[in-house]
């Protein structure tokens, strides 16, 4: 990466903290303090993507800081359980982790909205909200109250809907249905009859070969597969309205952040800028890839979801939504700000992606 690039890193001089110019921030020797971090993550180990690219933060920091931040990664379950990754940092047990803010829901309901909503933001879109749109300043402030400075650090894109060993023809397919599916696209299933269940990613696969779970949504073909869940289930529903393009997240410690030198929260904050584009051009470039794998391999079934079921739990996801916003005003506040970029996004979006992905298949 050029060093050019490292300074201009979208956001990040921004989430430095500092009030001076670039010219007043360039990196320089620092105090000369060394710092020895942990990372606690979500992640089976060194799993495709979101685990590799939590390594590959720590690798970067660790480079681009001249070896003044070692940082020691550490999968789900090594250090802490993948659900307790949040706390763990908040207490400054670990200095740093990795992983979605969504799984926080239970510290606060307005974490899910830096990951992603039901039939909201995409990849692209997520970006333009965090570091145009007033996303972040949103982000930080939630955070605060938990001793943690977050930082966008990898998106999947828009994932697919799941795998399911039955066909979803229309919402009653839903009833009954037992699925590992999170956050709040978990609850709309609730309401649309079906049981969520949350697992981390690690449980995923003999929870569906075991037939615990009748359905199942992980990420896309590039992980999926990386799980075998190609082996376990036949229809493979697109799109993913539960995640529309989650924004992974590095959470650093409040104590820790403040104990680096500016240079290094500086080389930090850019890491993570870096590895939040990386992680989603992996993606786009691998899903593309794992999906051509699957239709070659022609052993599932590809298939949409129904307008009307779409239509369907796209007015649960509202009125979830306007729910949460009503009991809480911090999640009111956040709800208000993602809202207002949707809307003036989704109207961009239909005449350029939009109309551009259309004119390209004509
Ligand atoms: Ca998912």
């Amino acid at each position: 990466m050029k060093r050019r690039d490292i300074l201009t890193g979208a956001g990040a001089l921004a989430l430095a903290g500092c009030a001076g110019s670039q010219e007043d921030q360039a990196p320089g020797a620092g105090d000369g303090r060394r710092f020895s971090w942990r990372m606690v993550t979500t992640w089976p180990p060194n799993f495709p993507g979101v685990g590799t690219g939590a390594n590959e933060l720590a690798r970067l920091i660790e480079r681009t800081s001249g070896g003044r931040i070692r940082i020691r990664v550490y999968a789900a379950g090594e250090l802490v359980p993948a659900f307790e990754v949040f706390d763990a940092v908040s207490r400054g047990n670990a200095e740093m982790g990795h992983g979605a803010g969504y799984y926080w829901r239970g510290k606060t309901e307005a974490a899910q909205f830096f990951t992603a909503i039901p039939f909201g933001l995409t990849a692209v879109e997520m970006n333009g909200w965090l570091y145009f749109g007033g996303g972040l300043d949103l982000y930080r402030e939630v955070y605060e109250a938990f001793n943690l400075v977050p930082f966008p650090a990898g998106n999947t894109g828009v994932q697919m809907g799941g795998w399911f060993n039955r066909e979803i023809n229309s919402l009653s397919d839903l009833r009954g249905l037992r699925m590992r599916i999170p956050g709040l696209g978990g609850e709309v299933l609730q309401r649309a009859g079906g049981t969520p269940v949350n697992l981390p990613g690690g449980e995923i696969f003999t929870a569906m070969q075991t037939r615990t779970i009748d359905a199942v949504e992980w990420v896309g073909p590039y992980n999926d597969i990386a799980f075998g869940l190609h082996r376990v289930a036949r229809y493979y529903y697109y799109p993913g309205w539960q995640e529309p393009g989650p924004t992974l997240e590095c959470i650093i410690g409040k104590r820790a952040w403040d104990s680096l030198p500016e240079d290094l929260q500086q080389i930090v904050a850019t890491c993570c800028s870096a590895v939040n584009d990386q992680l989603t051009a992996e993606y786009y470039a691998r899903n593309s890839r794992s999906l051509r794998q699957l239709r070659e391999e022609g052993r599932i079934e590809l298939r949409q979801f129904p307008d009307d079921v779409l239509i369907e739990l796209k007015r649960i996801s509202k009125e979830m939504v306007d729910e949460l916003a009503g009991a809480d005003p911090v999640v009111a506040r956040v709800n208000q700000s993602y809202r207002d970029y949707l809307d003036i996004s989704s109207d961009w979006m239909r005449i350029s992606e939009q109309a551009m992905l259309r004119a390209r298949d004509l």
